[in-house]
């Protein structure tokens, strides 16, 4: 691992797409595009997207997810076994219909483009998920490169329909050893390409820790039609999340946990501390925490000291949708006392999420984005001024 700066500034993974980009994709779902061009658009989108980020100062850069038409569909391109989903389709085969049609009825974005990826057979890793994305984007910058993946607990609960999947794998379980083999094989092959700093997605394990039984919880929550045991179900999580990291002690792993930044409206987001959450991140082979604290939770800072000391804390200090620029005093006030209560070194700095998890949503603009970014780097320069010479 490179050594980094005192507090780097990092993104979570996405970011804005440009409009030819999206109309690009539009086309490639119609067969209208060849797959040549579609690669001249991704390219020309993940080269403005790193640009971007080193102008801002960001110090560990992401492709900006620029590829993907989500954070977590694309993967049933490059593993066979999995089938992409409606939701209106899945409502037929999920076990509580009705819960899952008033989540539908509650949601506030449209749901007709949104598709999940579902087991209907074995799984078989036909590509690797993200080296050719990773390769694309080394092309365009010498900075250390952040990839992103759907972590394991969210392939295996919410790709795994009872009604689809247990042809294949009788349970959830099961389902878990396939998906711990794709993700360790995809590790292996990212570390050789040179990634630095693979982060696991995980937004269901806010869910799970946070959510009312009556709630309605983020997108994915939808595919998990079944009341849960919180604590049965986050044991689950450490141990899938274990058994994918053991032994790859040279690549930075990541962690990811938010409550959904791909709608607007502040009524499903989930609200709670992370304070339930952390005795199982101390039982996690991860190295960071990628964690948001913009807002509401900002009393559980102190908390996050609980963690190993091997452990760094990925800390989300923007929030990615809205378009006021959060000072950045605040930034430096609230670093310096998330630095002083676990030590400068394990900080890094981050928006509490990515600018456009879903394509064709964008929670903000390029240039709030880029705003945004530049609040982080100037925070982070004055902070590794203050902690140099305290
Ligand atoms: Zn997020």
């Amino acid at each position: 691992m490179r050594q980094m700066p005192l507090f780097p500034v990092t993104v979570v993974g996405s970011l804005p797409r440009p409009q030819s980009l999206l109309e690009a994709m539009t086309l490639a779902r119609q067969g209208r595009i060849s797959p040549e061009e579609m690669e001249t658009q991704i390219e020309s989108a993940v080269e403005a997207a790193i640009r971007l980020q080193e102008e801002c100062g960001v110090d560990v850069v992401s492709d900006g997810e620029q590829a993907r038409p989500d954070f977590y569909s694309f993967v049933a391109d490059r593993v066979d076994g999995l089938r992409l989903m409606s939701l209106e389709d899945l409502a037929g085969h999920v076990e509580d219909r009705s819960f899952f049609e008033r989540f539908l009825a509650d949601l506030d974005v449209p749901t007709a483009g949104v598709r999940l990826p579902v087991v209907v057979a074995p799984l078989r890793r036909r590509n690797s998920l993200a080296v050719g994305e990773l390769r694309r984007a080394r092309r365009f910058t010498g900075k250390p490169i952040k990839v992103a993946l759907p972590g394991p607990y969210l392939l295996t609960c919410s790709a795994w329909v009872q009604a689809l999947s247990s042809v294949s794998y009788p349970d959830q379980e099961a389902l878990g050893r396939d998906v711990v083999a794709l993700l360790r094989q995809e590790l292996e092959d990212l570390g050789e390409a040179g990634c630095e700093f693979v982060q696991f997605d995980e937004p269901m394990l806010a869910d799970v820790a946070f959510a009312e039984p009556e709630e309605c919880g983020n997108l994915l929550r939808a595919a998990l039609s079944r009341r849960v045991d919180p604590d049965g179900e986050l044991a689950f999580a450490v141990d899938l999340i274990n058994r994918v990291v053991e032994g790859f002690d040279s690549l930075r792993t990541g962690l990811h946990v938010c409550r959904g930044h791909c709608v607007e409206k502040d009524k499903i987001h989930l609200r709670g501390s992370y304070d339930r959450l952390l005795p199982h991140f101390a039982r996690m082979k991860i190295r960071q925490f990628v964690l948001e604290y913009a807002s509401e939770k900002e009393d559980t800072l102190e908390a996050l000291a609980t963690l190993p000391a091997n452990q760094e804390i990925g800390l989300g200090v923007l929030n990615p949708r809205t378009a006021e620029m959060e000072p950045v005093e605040t930034v430096v006030s609230k670093t310096r006392r998330l630095a002083r209560a676990v030590g400068p070194g394990r900080v890094f700095l981050n928006p509490d999420c990515g600018f456009e998890a879903f394509a064709n949503r964008p929670v903000n603009t390029t240039s709030g984005a880029a705003a945004k970014l530049r609040v982080l780097a100037l925070a982070a320069e004055r902070l590794r001024r203050s902690f140099a010479d305290p």
